[in-house]
């Protein structure tokens, strides 16, 4: 039975040399707020993890608060700058966001703490950018705008998008837990002013995320006790952590342009399997490499993920809601499929490791399934 992983935007393995990372740490003893040596030499490697971590966003003069997870991450920055704001200011996000990014923001509208706007997006899945720059008004506090999606691979014009924003003194944040690791990202470059991250969407353990800020003065603490982060996060640093995703970050950097070729793979299944629907695959530079998202109608996706599942092969449909049963994807339905379609979408999504062999015997496993 082959077993095949191929649901890497939904966690991904520890690389090999975060493994590495992992067994020299039973070496390693100290907490980084001690004054003692042990303390600072767990001090050094936060600040090597850090730099490092910087460098590879291209955001060398930024700050990285650490925390437990990218959700973590965004409720932190929307929590800082929307709790106790004044005035009902407009708030922009997009259609296809993380429900880490939908969920805390709607909730602050509902609250009326908040006029929030959500983005629509054209058939590809990019933001209607026209539609965007109508909703900015001169009292947008926040636009939140992800660089590249989780379920069908999307990256959005992120720049134009914070430059916009700009214009009228929006703080731009971006959750860009998907692009970090798949695509070379420069954060100045970019023009944002606050992104999120996760480890254990680049190879590194679950349990670390980190919200990374061109300023730290508007943050405020969701969780209070010591003085760790400048008091704005209490708990001991996860240090570990943050070399894990460091030493994660160079292991994709190091393979992002060694990767298998998904795109002929993609193209392939669309001429082979009978009926399916393309809706998205990575024909250009606009899209993230390792993401394949196609419908079988008259399939129940979830049922399809199954049957895969029974042959050893992972795969994504829409995510599950609070009852256990689960949804059309609603980025699909954003992008204006029917429910229908929607419902029999699955998500492919691979990795470094991921070889040629494994692409061909999940296209002779979905071949199999067609003829029967
Ligand atoms: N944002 C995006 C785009 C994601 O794909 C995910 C996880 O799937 C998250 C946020 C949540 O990340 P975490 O598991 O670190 O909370």
């Amino acid at each position: 039975m082959p077993a095949i992983f191929a649901d890497y935007n939904s966690t991904t393995p520890i690389a090999k040399p975060v493994s590495q990372v992992m067994l020299d740490w039973s070496n390693l003893v100290g907490n980084m707020s001690s004054a003692h040596q042990f303390g600072q030499s767990m001090h050094a490697v936060y600040d090597e993890s850090v730099d490092s971590i910087l460098r590879h966003l291209g955001a060398a003069n930024w700050e990285l608060l650490s925390c437990s997870s990218a959700t973590e991450a965004n409720n932190w920055l929307f929590y800082s700058l929307l709790e106790t704001i004044k005035g009902c200011p407009r708030v922009i996000t997009t259609a296809i966001e993380h429900p880490a990014v939908l969920v805390p923001l709607c909730r602050y509208h509902d609250q009326g703490l908040i006029d929030l706007k959500i983005c629509p997006v054209d058939q590809d899945g990019f933001i209607l950018i026209d539609e965007f720059e109508s909703m900015l008004t001169p009292d947008t506090v926040l636009v939140s705008v992800m660089l590249a999606n989780n379920e069908v691979g999307t990256i959005q014009p992120l720049k134009t998008v914070a430059n916009m924003a700009a214009k009228v003194g929006a703080i731009v944040h971006s959750d860009i837990v998907q692009a970090a690791g798949k695509l070379k990202v420069d954060l100045n470059d970019l023009g944002v002013d606050a992104v999120s991250i996760s480890g254990h969407k680049c190879y590194a353990p679950t349990g670390i995320g980190a919200l990374l800020v061109k300023d730290s003065s508007k943050l405020r603490p969701m969780i209070l006790g010591g003085s760790q982060q400048q008091m704005l996060r209490a708990g001991t640093v996860n240090v570990f952590g943050l070399a894990c995703l460091s030493v994660g970050l160079d292991y994709c950097y190091q393979y992002i342009d060694a990767h298998v070729d998904v795109y002929d793979w993609a193209m392939q299944i669309q001429s082979d399997i009978n009926d399916c629907v393309v809706i998205s695959i990575p024909k250009s530079t606009q899209y993230l490499w390792n993401t394949v998202n196609i419908a079988f109608p008259g399939k129940d996706a979830h049922s399809l993920m199954m049957r895969l599942d029974m042959r050893g092969i992972a795969v994504s449909t829409g995510s599950a809601c609070s009852t256990g049963a689960i949804e059309p994807s609603s980025v699909v339905q954003a992008m204006g499929y029917s429910p229908e379609i929607s419902a029999s979408a699955i998500r492919f999504s691979f990795g470094y490791p991921t070889t040629i062999g494994d692409l061909k015997q999940l296209i002779d496993v979905l071949k199999d399934f067609d003829a029967c």
